[in-house]
């Protein structure tokens, strides 16, 4: 047995899947300990946007170590952040149009959607929040509560609470915003009305859900006309993942508040913020605390590679000709084996392809594991597989990991056919 299965706790899971130790890593490669290579496509589950180790970041950070930088600060006033504010204020809200004051919460996602929905509460006086089908918003119970996922949920032991679920877009072909709207105006539809609704754009955990820029502006008005607030939870599908840095960007919208954590550190380094218009700041000091809130190697990765990848659209066009690489494989495999595959699931470098069932995922996924790539599903039955490659990867470098996969694929189609006949 060893020291992981002696030892650690049976909650982990990506380690159940890819059961090898790693030493290193580089970009989009993670090497173990008995000298495998592995392509990543799994990336921190959205936080290594840039890369293991980008070298930009990292000699950033070991100068600043270097020079004895201050590692911990509470919330207290420092360089970094102060260039990490700079940065984010120049570089990607004015240019955006976005008003925004940053909040840094303790160093989780989770920890940052607690944030938005305490002070979309606090502001409005109101209790409860609309989450949508198929949300996933973090563990922790506040979070928990706007989260869809039956497995994630079993695990609170006690009621959730103060969250109205609806239908996202295309959830069982309802029209869920018509349905909202509906019981805004019914006196007793049994709707709370609402402090906030809190929604992904496209959904990470649970299946690469999109919704549309109409839909978003659809909602974004109803939530207007009934003095609602809007939070986009950006924590997986922001810091460029769907092609621009922020999802919502292309429908136009601008949330009340958005969170962001996963990448938004830039080195894999814990970090979170809730951005909120300036008149909701209606916090005491302290109000939401946290040890963690500052992370100063994580401001000083998180303001260079603000600079470094957003101060010109260039990168944004490297990711969007990667996600149409990756949609030309998608697109050939779905027509290829249309009893493994389903659809084309989700936008930018947050694609996916769902199969019929969760389990052919599953084993494709093993498969690519066995050919050196790492690969997760997502979805309410683990049906999606999900192509999260650092957004920095190569045009090479991407088609190896499409050609592991299709290798996997056809390897997967073979075998299956053999077990039928
Ligand atoms: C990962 C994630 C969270 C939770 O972040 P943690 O750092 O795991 O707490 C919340 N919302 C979304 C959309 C996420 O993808």
């Amino acid at each position: 047995m060893n020291i992981f299965n002696a030892q650690e706790s049976n909650v982990q899971c990506y380690a159940k899947n890819f059961p090898v130790v790693f030493s290193s890593a580089k970009g989009c490669w993670l090497n173990t300990s008995e000298g495998e290579r592995y392509l990543d496509f799994l990336a921190g589950a959205g936080a290594l946007n840039y890369g293991h180790n980008n070298p930009v970041l990292k000699k950033a950070l070991m100068d600043y170590i270097d020079q004895d930088g201050l590692t911990h600060g509470l919330d207290m006033h420092s360089e970094a952040k102060a260039t990490f504010l700079e940065n984010l204020k120049n570089y990607i809200l004015t240019p955006r149009g976005l008003d925004y004051k940053v909040q840094f919460t303790g160093p989780t996602g989770t920890n940052a959607v607690e944030a938005a929905l305490k002070l979309a509460r606090k502001v409005k006086g109101r209790q409860n929040i609309v989450a949508f089908t198929n949300g996933f918003h973090g563990v922790s119970y506040g979070a928990l509560a706007a989260t869809g996922n039956q497995h994630h949920r079993g695990g609170a032991g006690m009621a959730l609470s103060g969250v109205t679920r609806l239908p996202y877009e295309g959830y069982a072909d309802l029209d869920g915003l018509a349905l909202f709207e509906a019981m805004l105006t019914d006196n007793s539809s049994g709707l709370d009305k609402p402090a906030a609704v809190i929604l992904e754009t496209v959904q990470g955990e649970g299946g690469l859900n999109v919704a549309s820029d109409e839909w978003l502006q659809r909602l974004s008005a109803i939530c207007k006309r009934h003095d609602i607030l809007l939070i986009v939870d950006d924590i997986q599908a922001g810091c460029g993942r769907t092609g621009t840095f922020f999802s919502f960007e292309p429908s136009g919208i601008k949330p009340d508040m958005v969170t962001l954590s996963k990448s938004i550190g830039g080195y894999g380094l814990p970090m979170a913020v809730v951005l909120l218009k300036p008149e909701l700041d209606k916090w005491l000091p302290g109000e939401h605390n946290g040890t963690f809130r500052g992370n100063n190697h994580a401001f000083v990765t998180a303001a260079v590679a603000i600079e470094a990848y957003w101060h010109n659209d260039e990168f944004e066009q490297h990711i969007n000709a990667r996600a149409a690489q990756l949609n030309v494989t998608l697109q050939k495999v779905l027509k290829q084996y249309p009893a493994v595959f389903e659809k084309i699931k989700g936008r930018g470098l947050m694609q996916g392809i769902a199969c019929h069932d969760g389990e052919f995922a599953g084993a494709i996924g093993k498969l690519c594991f066995a050919n050196g790539m790492i690969i997760e599903t997502a979805g309410p039955d683990d049906e999606v597989l999900k192509f999260f490659c650092p957004l920095t990867i190569s045009e090479a470098e991407l088609e190896k990991g499409l050609h592991i996969f299709e290798k996997a694929v056809a390897e997967y189609a073979k075998s299956s056919m053999k077990k039928a006949s």
